[in-house]
């Protein structure tokens, strides 16, 4: 029987993790805080700040909100970076991308205190995740190889280091935010990481690798990207994609809503339909690794307040 991995039962476990620990710091006097620094008035940045906002006040965090005009200077944005650094209320700084065109991502990324960068942006942090040193490990991949140790303790009752120790992972993507930490997390648990991406497809070589996968973790923001050629009977598929796609009628022709526009649904990169009987677990979309992303955040936001007060 296929396993559909309840995402959103790990995510709010981690919650109600993250929740005991934050009254533990605050018994000791001490708040863990995040920064969101936005700068203009993109709509998915402006989404994601009101996530943030939302699961900081869930878990008894302090939430400090930057929100500057589009025309800010890159001096400008620095120093409030730097501000920020320097605030004790802070424990993570989320820069809000993308920027507008006057201000440089690297510029700003690298004046981010390594010790308070939650995401994994800053080139040391990365450097060090691909060392097997992870300090914060980036939220999405996070999130991936959170769902699978766990899977892996309540499904498999097995032991996390066995399960990943000599698996053939095969990661889907190789995106700096998804697919390369991805596999940097499995190789660093001695899994063998095979990486395709796009031009793996252009040479018609992806099914070969997917076909080898004990694990495979899809992260190319493509809606039907795998389908049943694609997977190994038995393996065990996160679908980290999240595409919008027209809802189709039988004849393939699209389902229109109310006003008369097509209607759409949030699916991944794989057919889960078509896959899901064949695997042995399966996380769905939506309600799938989103469910745990911005909880790996807050995960790493309390490791920065424990570190940046000694108690790590
Ligand atoms: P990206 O566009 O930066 O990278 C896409 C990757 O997929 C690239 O490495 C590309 O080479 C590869 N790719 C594209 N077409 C392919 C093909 N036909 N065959 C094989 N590989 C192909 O995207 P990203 O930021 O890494 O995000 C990937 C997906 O994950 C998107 O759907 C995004 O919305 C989703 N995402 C989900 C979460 C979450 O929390 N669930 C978080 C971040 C991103």
């Amino acid at each position: 029987m296929t396993v559909i991995i309840d995402c959103v039962a790990i995510g709010e476990e981690i919650m109600e993790e993250i929740v005991k620990e934050t009254e533990e710091l605050k018994a000791k006097g001490i708040t863990p805080g995040i920064a969101t620094l936005l700068v203009g008035d993109d709509f998915g940045s402006k989404m994601y700040r009101g996530q943030v906002e939302k699961f900081c006040e869930e878990a008894g965090f302090n939430y400090i909100n930057e929100t500057h005009p589009a025309d800010t200077t890159e001096e400008e944005v620095i120093r409030i970076v730097q501000k920020l650094n320097d605030d004790p209320n802070v424990s993570g700084i989320l820069p809000l991308r993308p920027f507008p065109e006057q201000i440089s991502d690297s510029a700003v990324i690298n004046s981010i205190d390594v010790k308070k960068d939650i995401d994994c942006f800053h080139p040391f942090n990365m450097g060090k995740l691909a060392l097997g040193e992870e300090t914060f490990p980036p939220a999405t991949p996070a999130a991936c190889i959170e769902i699978l140790e766990r899977y892996a303790r309540n499904e498999e009752k097995m032991d996390p280091k066995d399960f990943f120790e000599g698996a053939e992972i095969v990661v889907v993507g190789h995106s700096n935010i998804v697919g390369k930490p991805c596999a940097y997390l499995s190789v660093n648990r001695n899994a063998t990481v095979t990486v395709t991406h796009v031009f793996t497809s252009m040479k018609g070589n992806l099914e070969q690798h997917t076909k080898g996968a004990d694990i495979l973790i899809v992260a190319a923001g493509r809606p039907d990207l795998i389908g049943p050629e694609q997977v190994k009977e038995g393996a065990i598929v996160i679908d980290v994609g999240i595409n919008r796609v027209k809802v189709l009628d039988e004849k393939g022709e699209p389902v229109l809503n109310e006003k008369g526009k097509p209607k759409t649904k949030t699916v991944g990169d794989v057919s889960f339909d078509a896959v899901k009987d064949m695997t042995k677990a399966i996380s769905p979309v939506p309600k799938g690794v989103g469910s745990v992303t911005n909880r790996m955040l807050m995960k790493n936001a309390l490791k920065a307040c424990k570190m940046i007060n000694g108690l790590l």
